[in-house]
Parts: structure tokens; C-alpha cells; sequence
């Protein structure tokens, strides 16, 4: 019997997440794609994983002291992963969010009890921008840290040291294929520079939103962008320090109505509920594994990350007028004609 785990501290639920053998991808690709079951962590997303690495750095070096702040700039998951943390670890938590992101995800992080403050979507160059104005939040609090998600690269430790080690024991050492899209790049750069340490043949992708210049850079050396992804937490247009050196050997963008098409299947044929990055990644492993089999690897075996719970998007991604209000096409069970 495989019996499940049992722990004596919560924030070790953080991680170790199993990984699924997806039958609808795996058929069309015509080799196994796997998922890895972010959505299972406490705080329903894989942005725990970063959340956990960058506090327990901060402490580790001195920055973090008892009763201190920790302040972010996100979209919302890194977020309620850094609450939770906090929480458990007796730290405050100051969030700063754009506020076009999903009200479930706003409700989250005020029910943790997260201070949570909104601003206007805007380009990085502005001033006001999340990530700027969440910097200088922290510098105006008193014993306070930036999490600092995009640029410190403990984000991405995370997955050298958790995510890539545990999708390499869990397909007991053979891997072919990794893809997923980049919010900071912790998760792609991490995951791919884990697995290739222990195998520098296995084939690391970007999967590309529409909207963001990281295609167009792995590509062809510049970062530039067309068209845009409602897709949360996704899309990139600068190298951060998380993804600086990330081996990317090759890269697909994928339309948002691919993704949600994957998004509708995962649920209806597989019975796992996501949101759009999750949807994004799986088409996105899709064409890893359809290339690898043209390649001659009719064996191949491609994972990916299943990003966060599709719960946190009912509003949205699973609500007929909002998909109609984006031009995208509404999932039929959820038509009331
Ligand atoms: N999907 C979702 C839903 C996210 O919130 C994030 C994090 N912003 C990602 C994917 C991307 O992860 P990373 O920041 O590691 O690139």
C-alpha cells in the first residue's frame, strides 16, 4: 500500500506534490505527458514553493527577525503562499496586486489576513507599477522584507533543490521533456536547471502566453511582444534574475484559447479543475512531446506543472459573460440557453 505522508510541522506540506500521467495530452501527443499537482500545496498553487524558499532565506541571513513584515508584489498566488508562511511562522504580510487579477484571489489573501493593497495595471516602466510600489512599502516598514519574487533568486532555488529532484525520483530517473510558462522564471529555470544536472540531454521549453517577449527572445535574441493572454500570473517581457541562465532549448506560444480548450478537457475528461496557466502548460507539453516524437522518441516522457486550483478563476475562467466579455469562447455546460 502506498500510504500517505505524515508530518509534525505544516509548512511541510509545501511541496512534494504527486504527479499525474494525463491521458488526453499523452494521447495527442502520442508519447506521456505528466502533470505536477501544484494545485494540491496549502495554498492551492506552486507560488508556496517560493514563498517557503524566499522567508526561510531571509531568515537564514539575519533579514527576517521575529515579529517582522514580510511585503510582495504578485498577482495573487505568491501571495497566499507568503501568508500562509507568515502566518505559520509569526511574520505580518503586506500584498500588492494589480487589480485586474481575480476577486477570488483578492477574498484569499484578505481572509488569511493579509494587508492587502490594489493599484492599477501598468507597465514595469511606471513607478506605481505592483513590484515598485511593493518595494517601497517595504522600505517605508519598519523590520520588514521585500520578497522580492522576480529578482531573488531563492524563488527558483525552490525548484533546483524541490520541484526538479522530485519529478526525477517520481519518473524514476528518466525524463525526456520540461515545459512551462515563466511569471518570474523561477519555476522554468528552476525546474530546468535541476533536471539537467542530472541530465543534460532532457529537453527544457519555454511555453509562451501571448502577450509576453520571451518567445520572441529565446527565438530570436529580442523582447518583443504581440497580441496578449488573460491568462494570470504568466506572461514576461524582461529576463529576471530568476531566469538568467535558464537552459532553454527551445521554445511554443500558445493562444489563450488553446489553453482554455486543455482548461475545459483537464476538467470534463480528467476531472482536474485549473486555471489558464495550468491549460497553457499542457498545450505547451503537447507540442514538446509532439516534437520529441518526430524526433524518433515515440517513448518520450514530457512533465509539466499543473500551476494553481481552478476555483481561484469561477469568476472569470468559469463564468459565461466574463469569457464573453473577452471575446473567448464559454465552456458549453456553463451556457444557461
Ligand atoms: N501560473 C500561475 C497561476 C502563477 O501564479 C504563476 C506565478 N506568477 C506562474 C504560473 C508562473 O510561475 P513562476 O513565477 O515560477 O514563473
Amino acid at each position: 500500500m502506498n500510504t500517505a505522508p505524515v508530518r509534525t510541522d505544516t509548512l511541510d506540506l509545501i511541496g512534494n506534490t504527486p504527479l499525474v500521467l494525463l491521458e488526453g495530452p499523452s494521447e495527442a501527443a502520442g508519447c506521456e505527458i505528466w502533470g505536477k499537482c501544484e494545485f494540491t500545496n496549502p495554498g492551492a498553487s506552486v507560488k508556496d514553493r517560493a514563498a517557503l524558499w524566499i522567508i526561510r532565506d531571509a531568515e537564514a541571513r539575519g533579514e527576517l527577525k521575529p515579529g517582522g513584515t514580510v511585503v510582495e508584489g504578485t498577482a495573487g498566488n505568491t501571495g497566499i503562499g507568503i501568508a500562509l508562511v507568515a502566518n505559520a511562522l509569526g511574520y505580518a504580510t503586506v500584498i500588492v496586486m494589480p487589480d485586474n487579477q481575480s476577486q477570488e484571489k483578492m477574498a484569499t489573501l484578505r481572509a488569511l489576513g493579509a494587508k492587502l493593497i490594489t493599484v492599477p495595471p501598468t507597465k514595469f516602466a511606471d513607478p506605481n507599477h505592483f513590484v515598485h510600489t511593493s518595494r517601497r512599502i517595504a522600505e517605508e516598514t519598519e523590520n520588514a522584507i521585500w520578497a522580492n519574487q522576480f529578482d531573488n533568486v531563492a524563488n527558483r532555488r525552490a525548484h533546483i533543490e524541490g520541484t526538479a529532484p522530485e519529478i526525477w525520483e517520481q519518473l524514476g530517473g528518466r525524463v525526456d521533456g520540461f515545459t512551462c510558462a515563466v511569471g518570474t522564471g523561477g519555476t522554468l529555470a528552476g525546474v530546468g536547471l535541476g533536471l539537467k544536472a542530472r541530465d543534460d540531454a532532457i529537453r527544457i521549453a519555454l511555453t509562451d502566453p501571448h502577450g509576453a517577449a520571451l518567445y520572441n527572445y529565446y527565438a530570436n535574441g529580442e523582447l518583443a511582444s504581440e497580441g496578449s493572454s488573460v491568462a494570470e500570473g504568466i506572461g514576461q517581457g524582461r529576463i529576471t534574475a530568476n531566469l538568467e541562465g535558464a537552459p532553454v532549448d527551445t521554445q511554443f506560444r500558445i493562444a489563450d484559447e488553446e489553453g482554455l480548450e486543455w482548461v475545459a478537457r483537464m476538467l470534463r475528461e480528467e476531472g482536474l479543475c485549473l486555471g489558464l496557466s495550468s491549460g497553457i502548460n499542457v498545450a505547451g507539453a503537447v507540442a514538446l512531446g509532439r516534437q520529441l516524437v518526430a524526433d524518433g522518441r515515440e517513448d518520450a516522457r514530457v512533465a509539466t506543472i499543473l500551476c494553481d486550483t481552478g476555483f481561484r478563476y469561477l469568476s472569470t475562467l468559469y463564468n459565461a459573460e466574463w469569457l464573453e466579455s473577452k471575446g473567448l469562447p464559454v465552456f458549453d455546460w456553463l451556457r444557461s440557453d
